[in-house]
């Protein structure tokens, strides 16, 4: 029950214990064709380009940033905790000229700050989280797109902890290119990072390319421009993923095997119902929290479903309180970073922990825990409020 990784769910294991087949056989491409027809359905984008890197989260994040970002490019990046820190600097080794605006840990930006800065750096990429589980918030996106388009720049987001949890609508938010990782809403272990790509930015990765400039491996590298990367060449990967199936690397067969699984389950039950799924849970542990007389962290309009920041009463010991659950109860629950550490656990309700009886057993946990701490909780509060909430505005 933390804020990620969490445990898979049994579909997806089951699916990654599947045969292995090579990566021209006929069974493999047809699954790489429907993974990428699944992930349009879980980004919700006509996207052509819409396919898997290999490696965790980051893998994804780093994709993107040096295949549409050049030496000298300026970039914007707006910062409201550690995944914005982690874009810029992977754009500052790209070679990119990064500017950065930062707001206080537990708030997000106005569109209008964004737009300021946009208008003021004219950067040739926009790169902003959507959810940021160190901070448990997620900056609206949906009037960034046409923000970025106004001012000639492409447009990023990193939506690795919020996809499946939170709506996200790549189309319409006009967003160029987002990543995601497995193990957060999507249920799955780490190691797979889904991608999708504009029309726009596939045209900005084209220029860069080695593929599209028809430089075979033994030739020198002529690009004016060229992608600093092999293995994050998406110009590359997505040839091998389209119909020339150009080799790049080996494709990681079982970890395909888990991230189309993982869509399965999201297109299956309807990528509406998952996120009502992730507001109902993610609502009763902050029902629950507060029930047992515990503060919440951030601003809780841009509180993402399937994370709540809860502040470690001033008698506590939080890590002490997070051995016991896990000793006790099987139970992991997170700590915290940078600003917040030692100030929040964050409690995460996500993929399959998304779950009525997930939650209450938390919250009785929790609840012994902190008793035995000499905390002064609310006795029954926590299991007592969550119940009060899945009666009333958490009703299925
Ligand atoms: C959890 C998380 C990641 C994780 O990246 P990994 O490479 O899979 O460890 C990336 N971005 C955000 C916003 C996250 O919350």
């Amino acid at each position: 029950m933390g804020p990620g990784p969490v445990n898979a769910d049994p579909r997806v294991l089951r699916a990654m214990s599947a045969g292995l087949v090579g990566q021209y056989d006929p069974a493999m491409t047809g699954y790489m064709n429907e993974t990428m027809a699944l992930y349009r359905g879980v980004f919700r984008t006509d996207n052509e380009a819409t396919l898997l890197v290999d490696g965790t989260s980051r893998a994804g994040i780093e994709a993107a940033i040096v295949s549409l970002v050049a030496p000298g490019d300026r970039v914007l990046v707006p910062i409201f905790g550690r995944f914005g820190h982690l874009l810029a600097e992977i754009a500052t080794r790209a070679g990119a000229d990064v500017h950065t605006i930062e707001t206080e840990w537990g708030t997000v930006f106005a569109p209008e700050q964004i737009e300021e800065a946009v208008a003021r750096v004219q950067p040739k990429l926009l790169a902003v989280v959507h959810g940021d589980t160190s901070t448990t918030l997620a900056q609206p996106l949906d009037a960034l797109g046409a923000i970025a388009a106004r001012h000639g720049a492409l447009f990023y987001t990193d939506v690795t902890a919020s996809l499946g949890g939170n709506r996200f609508e790549a189309d319409e938010w006009g967003v160029d290119a987002a990543t995601a990782g497995l193990q957060k809403c999507l249920g799955g272990p780490s190691g797979s990072a889904p991608i999708t790509l504009s029309d726009a930015a596939v045209a900005r990765i084209a220029e860069r390319s080695s593929v599209e400039a028809g430089i075979r491996v033994e030739d020198d590298l002529v690009l004016a421009d060229p992608i600093r990367s092999n293995y994050f060449d998406l110009g590359q990967i997505l040839e091998y993923w389209g119909p020339r199936r150009l080799n790049h690397h080996t494709e990681a067969t079982s970890m395909l095997y888990a991230a189309r699984e993982c869509a399965r389950l999201l297109v299956e039950e309807g990528m509406d119902a998952a996120v009502e799924r992730h507001r109902i849970h993610g609502g009763a542990m902050v029902a629950g929290v507060a029930g047992l007389g515990l503060s919440i962290f951030g601003d809780q309009r841009y509180r993402m479903h399937n994370v709540v920041g809860v502040e470690i009463p001033g008698e506590v010991d939080g890590e002490r309180v997070r051995s016991a659950l896990l000793h006790d109860f099987a139970i992991e629950i997170g700590t915290s970073f940078g600003p917040l550490h030692g100030r929040i656990w964050r409690i995460g309700t996500m993929g399959v922990n998304a779950r009525r009886d997930a939650v209450l057993a938390t919250l009785a946990a929790l609840e012994q825990v902190l008793r035995a701490e000499g905390a002064p909780v609310v006795a029954g509060g926590g299991v007592g409020a969550a119940l009060d909430w899945y009666d009333g505005e958490g009703a299925e």
